[in-house]
């Protein structure tokens, strides 16, 4: 549904209406974009994009000219005042004569509660501390809380967060919280992320009932359901998802087989995601991954006989000048083994140190140079440049997996 108003100050505002969001255009540059609870999810203000998180933080993302990227997170009282100008510009529209449903979505972005729905994340959800770049915007249940090792040098995600399964009783009162704290704004979600950090590693006897209980509380859209199709399939299942997604690691998938990950595809899983990082063992064993390349190409083959997409994620500058070379020829040669197709994806992850993680102290412990931009953008081009995919349309994606772009 569109409708285009004139306001009384003079303004004109664009307004349309899906069944996951309400986007209103105050012009080319200013656009709010809410959720069908009211939730406010991104907006563009000022020349820059805006992305906020459930958290209530705000990401602006923003490039002058032909320059790199920007991105800072806004500072409290600017998100503050986001809100301010939102409420106020809802109001303008709110006066006028409305079809129901348009009303209906107005009146849900004034009554939002920001204060008491930031409360209420933070109650259901333990944090969500990364996604794959495509899953930004799926439901994340939380079947796993944190990462079951821990040990990688480079990674502070998880770190101080102690690694625990939940039990089905209590995944499955996840699922209603979840709901319950989503409303009417889990239509914007159309995917599941099986989260935290490797949820696959769960035994497969416990996995199967996790997945039966998600199969219960959502519409699965069927596998491989033309692109033409999915629209109107998603517009007919309120509930409905595109399917199941998660993590996985080299050691937690060396527990699984062919059969097993067949089972979850059956149930529901579409993509899985793999940090390999790099194809060099000798970087693999310095930064205190827990898994080989070569186990992670054994896991992406298991995955990819068991039908199911994959997507791979390379860290680049990272480890310095002592393993450029071989981080770069033995990562194109792993992503060359893995006979990655349509539906299959790379992510190239430009490496930034975490304060957090102690990858910056043992570098310089040895003489290794700190990360830098440049240097990243150089690997990329390297591995790239060893790559023998097949052409694109037959080929995987290969995109760019920026963490600092990550807002959930
Ligand atoms: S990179 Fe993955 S496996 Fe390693 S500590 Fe971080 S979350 Fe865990």
């Amino acid at each position: 549904m569109h409708l285009d108003l004139a306001l009384p100050d003079g303004r004109s505002v664009h307004l349309r209406l899906s069944d996951a969001a309400l986007t209103a255009s105050y012009g080319p540059d200013l656009v709010y974009t809410l959720d069908r609870g009211g939730r406010l999810v991104g907006a563009f203000r000022d020349g820059r994009n805006l992305r906020r998180g459930l958290d209530g933080r705000v990401l602006a993302r923003w490039r002058h000219g032909r320059g790199p990227r920007q991105r800072s997170w806004l500072e409290p009282w600017e998100a503050g005042d986001l809100m301010i100008a939102l409420r106020r510009d809802l109001g303008l529209v709110a006066a006028q004569s409305l079809p129901a449903p348009l009303a209906a979505a107005v009146q849900a972005g004034l009554a939002f509660d920001e204060a008491t729905d930031v409360e209420e994340y933070h109650r259901v959800y333990s944090p969500v501390a990364i996604l794959p770049p495509d899953q930004y915007q799926a439901l994340v249940l939380q079947a796993t809380e944190g990462c079951s090792f821990n040990t990688c040098t480079f990674c502070a995600l998880y770190r101080g967060q102690p690694f625990r399964v939940k039990d089905p009783d209590e995944f499955a009162l996840h699922i209603e919280d979840v709901r319950d704290f989503f409303g009417d704004g889990i239509s914007f979600r159309r995917s599941i992320f099986l989260a935290d950090a490797n949820a696959l590693i769960v035994p497969q006897e416990r996995l199967l009932p996790l997945f039966s209980t998600l199969a219960t509380a959502f519409a699965l859209m069927p596998e491989n359901m033309p692109q033409a199709k999915q629209r109107a399939w998603l517009e007919t299942h309120p509930d409905g998802v595109s399917g199941i997604y998660a993590f996985v690691d080299g050691l937690s998938a060396e527990r699984k087989s062919v059969d097993d990950f067949h089972a979850l595809r059956l149930r529901g899983l579409r993509r899985v995601y793999i940090g390999l990082e790099s194809g060099h063992e000798p970087l693999l064993a310095w930064l205190r991954k827990p898994s080989t390349a070569a186990a992670m190409l054994d896991a992406v083959q298991r995955l990819k006989a068991a039908g199911l997409h994959v997507g791979v994620i390379v860290l680049t500058g990272i480890g310095g000048q002592r393993f450029h070379e071989g981080h770069c020829r033995d990562t194109a040669a792993i992503l060359n083994a893995m006979a990655l197709g349509p539906g299959d994806i790379i992510y190239y992850s430009p490496f930034e140190s975490d304060p957090e993680a102690p990858y910056a102290v043992l570098a310089s412990a040895e003489g290794i140079e700190p990360a830098t931009p440049a240097f990243a953008g150089m690997q990329e081009t390297a591995i790239r440049r060893g790559l023998t995919l097949p052409p694109p349309l037959a080929g995987p994606k290969q995109v760019p997996y920026n963490l600092r772009d990550f807002v959930y």
